[in-house]
C-alpha cells in the first residue's frame, strides 16, 4: 500500500475540519466534541483530537482518523478518500493502485456489472432500435442514456442467465442475486436503469415497459445481500459532492425525475424510489446537508408523501422545504414542460414545510361555516406549536389574528395551552446505557503499554530493551505491527498507524477498545515498569497453571517431577 503518500495526505488536512463540516464540534479543553454519526445518539460521545489527529467515541468505541472517517461516513472507499483529500490539499495521488478490498460479495458485483454492459450493448445494437425511439419521445439524449447506464433486457427469456452460466456462475447464484429466477432472465424486454448503492456500485436494476403490454410499468431488483432497497437512494454517491457545492439537497420521488433535473445541471438530488423512507435513508439524507427539499410528484399520492415524511423529519428535529408542483406533474414532467428556470425559481422558493401544511390544512375548508374556521384555527395553532422559532411563530399568530379578526392574545393563549400538551406528550428520552466492559487488571495494563506506545517513542524502546512479551495473541500481533511500523518510519503517530493498520481487522478492532479507553495522556517511568510487572505476574500465573495441569495429567513419576521442579522455579522467580 502506499502508506507514504497517504501519510502526506493525511498530515495536510486538519481531521477537525474535515469532521467539522460535516457534524458540529464544539472545543473543550484540547479536543473537540460533536454527536456520533455511527451510532444512534444525541450526546456529544465522539471527541476529536486535533493533536492526535484522530477521533474515538467513548459509547459505540468508534474511532479511527480522517480516512476511516470519511470511509465509514461518507461510504468511500480508501483510494476516493485519499483522492478527495489530495485534491483538496493539491497532493497529486495520480492514478494510485491500491488493491480493492476483496469481499465476499466481489462476485455478485461482477454479475452486475456484467450485465449492466450486455444491456447497454442491446440498447444500442439492431434490438434497441424501438426503445430507443421511445427513450427520444421521453427527451433522453445520447449523452443521458451514458452518463445513467441505461439499457435494455432482450425478448428472450435466457439471454442473460445463458451467459453468465458460461461465466461459471451457478443458476442458484443467478436466483439468489435476483437475475434469473428458475433458469430464465427474470428482465425481459424492458429498458433497464441501474441502481446504485451508496458507494456507487451497480447493485440492482429498475426496468421499464416501453410498449404497452399491461404489464406493470417498473420491475425492480428483490432484495438481495447487496440490494437493499431501505439503506439507498438513487443518486446518493454523485449527489455526495454536489450537494456539499450547492448546500441543499432535493429529493425525489423517482429516478426519472433526478435524470432530468441532471440534463438541465441539478445534480444534487436523490430519488426515494417510492414515497416511503426509511430511517437509514433519513440518516443518509442528512448526511448530504442539512437544507433538504422535497420536491415529489404533485399528485395526491405526492402530497400525501410530503406531509407524512415532513411530518416524520420534523419529529426529529428537521425542518424539510417543499417544492409543491402543480398536479399532475412531476420534476421531470415539470421541467420539460416548464423549462429550466421556471423549475429553478420553484426550488428556490421552495416552502417551509409548516407553511406548506397549513396550506394544505386551508385547502377544503368552508370559511363560511363558523364551526370549520374555529376547527382550522385550532390545526394551525397545533402545527405552529410545532415551530422552533419564535419570531416565525408570532408571524403565523398575527396573521391568524388579522386574517380572522381574532384578538391575539386569545390566539396566543391556546397556542399556549397546545405547547404544554406538547411538552407532556413528549416522548422522555432515557439515555441509553453505555455498557461498561470491566476489564481485569492485567488486560487494562496491556492496553497501557500499547497506549503509552503509541504516543511516546521512548515507551517502544523500553518495551524492546525489556524483551516484554505480551500473553495475549491479539495484542502480541499489535506489539509488533507498531515494533515494526516505528523502525520502518522512524517515528509514531497514531493517526498514520492507522491507515497503516486499516485492512488487519482484528488489529483495528483491539486498537479502537484501547484508544477508547480514555487513559492519561502521559505516563512516567515508574508507572510503565509497573504495568510490565503486572503483565509479567499475569504470565507467570498462566505458566504456572499450563504446568500443573500438564503435571496432573502426566503418569511418568520422573517426568512429573520435572514440572513440578520448573513450578517450584518459576514461583520463586527463577
Ligand atoms: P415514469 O415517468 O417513467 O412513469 P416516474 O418517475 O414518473 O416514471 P412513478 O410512477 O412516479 O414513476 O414512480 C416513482 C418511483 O417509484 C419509480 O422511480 C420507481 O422506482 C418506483 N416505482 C413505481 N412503480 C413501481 C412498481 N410497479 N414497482 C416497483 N417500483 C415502482
Ligand atoms: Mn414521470
Amino acid at each position: 500500500m502506499n502508506n507514504d503518500l497517504a501519510s502526506v495526505v493525511r498530515s495536510k488536512v486538519d481531521i477537525v475540519d474535515i469532521i467539522g463540516e460535516r457534524i458540529p464540534l464544539v472545543a473543550r479543553g484540547k479536543n473537540f466534541f460533536g454527536v456520533c454519526p455511527f451510532h444512534d445518539d444525541n450526546n456529544p460521545s465522539m471527541s476529536v483530537s486535533r493533536e492526535k489527529q484522530i477521533y474515538t467515541c467513548f459509547s459505540c468505541h468508534a474511532t479511527g482518523n480522517v480516512f476511516t472517517f470519511l470511509m465509514n461516513y461518507e461510504h468511500m472507499e480508501f483510494r476516493e478518500v485519499l483522492k478527495y483529500l489530495g485534491d483538496r490539499v493539491g497532493v497529486d495521488v495520480g492514478n494510485i493502485t491500491i488493491p480493492k478490498k476483496s469481499t465476499k460479495f466481489d462476485k455478485f458485483y461482477d454479475a452486475y456489472n456484467f450485465s449492466l454492459k450486455y444491456f447497454q450493448n442491446n440498447l444500442m445494437s439492431k434490438a434497441g432500435i424501438e426503445a430507443k425511439k421511445y427513450l427520444q419521445t421521453r427527451k433522453f439524449t445520447d449523452d443521458m442514456i451514458k452518463e445513467f447506464e441505461v439499457g435494455l433486457s432482450l425478448d428472450s427469456r435466457d439471454d442473460l442467465t445463458n451467459l453468465l452460466l458460461k461465466k461459471d456462475y451457478d443458476l442458484s447464484v443467478l436466483n439468489r442475486i435476483g437475475l434469473s429466477s428458475d433458469n430464465h432472465d427474470i428482465y425481459n424486454d424492458r429498458i433497464m436503469f441501474p441502481l446504485y448503492d451508496v458507494s456507487g456500485k451497480c447493485v440492482g436494476f429498475s426496468g421499464r415497459i416501453y410498449k404497452d403490454n399491461g404489464q406493470n410499468k417498473y420491475l425492480n431488483t428483490k432484495e438481495t445481500d447487496i440490494f437493499k432497497k431501505g439503506e439507498m437512494l438513487y443518486h446518493y454517491h454523485v449527489a455526495r459532492e454536489e450537494c456539499r457545492l450547492k448546500k441543499s439537497v432535493i429529493v425525489m420521488e423517482g429516478f426519472m425525475d433526478v435524470i432530468r433535473a441532471s440534463s438541465i445541471g441539478i445534480k444534487n438530488t436523490v430519488a426515494l424510489m417510492g414515497t416511503a423512507l426509511t430511517k437509514e435513508q433519513t440518516n443518509l439524507i442528512k448526511r448530504l446537508s442539512n437544507n433538504i427539499i422535497m420536491c415529489l410528484d404533485g399528485d395526491d399520492a405526492g402530497v400525501h408523501a410530503t406531509l407524512s415524511i415532513g411530518d416524520q423529519l420534523l419529529n426529529e428535529g428537521i425542518e424539510v422545504k417543499v417544492v409543491a408542483l402543480p398536479n399532475p406533474d412531476d420534476p421531470d414532467s415539470y421541467i420539460l414542460n416548464n423549462g429550466k428556470d421556471k423549475f429553478i425559481g420553484l426550488v428556490e422558493n421552495a416552502l417551509n414545510f409548516s407553511d406548506f401544511k397549513m396550506m394544505k390544512l386551508r385547502e377544503n375548508v368552508n370559511f363560511s361555516s363558523d364551526e370549520e374556521k374555529a376547527n382550522y384555527i385550532n390545526e394551525v395553532l397545533k402545527e405552529t406549536v410545532k415551530i422552533d422559532d419564535p419570531i416565525r411563530v408570532e408571524v403565523v399568530l398575527k396573521r391568524l389574528a388579522k386574517e380572522f379578526d381574532i384578538g391575539y392574545n386569545t390566539l396566543e393563549m391556546r397556542f399556549n395551552g397546545y405547547k404544554k400538551d406538547q411538552v407532556k406528550t413528549e416522548k422522555i428520552i432515557i439515555p441509553k446505557e453505555v455498557k461498561v466492559v470491566r476489564k481485569s487488571k492485567y488486560m487494562k495494563a496491556v492496553e497501557q503499554i500499547l497506549y503509552y506506545m503509541l504516543n511516546n517513542d521512548w515507551v517502544i524502546s523500553q518495551v524492546e530493551r525489556e524483551h516484554l512479551i505480551l500473553p495475549n495473541e491479539e495484542s502480541r500481533i499489535l506489539c509488533s505491527e507498531i515494533i515494526y511500523y516505528y523502525k520502518n518510519y522512524g517515528d509514531i503517530n497514531v493517526a498514520d498507524f492507522y491507515t497503516y493498520v486499516q485492512d488487519k481487522e482484528m488489529v483495528v478492532d483491539f486498537l479502537n477498545g484501547i484508544l477508547a479507553s480514555n487513559y492519561n495522556s502521559d505516563t512516567t517511568k515508574e508507572e510503565l515498569f509497573e504495568y510490565f510487572n503486572v503483565v509479567r505476574d499475569y504470565a507467570k500465573t498462566q505458566e504456572i497453571k499450563r504446568l500443573t495441569n500438564l503435571m496432573k495429567k502426566e503418569v511418568d513419576p520422573i517426568e512429573q517431577a520435572k514440572i513440578s521442579e520448573k513450578i517450584r522455579k518459576l514461583r520463586i522467580g527463577e
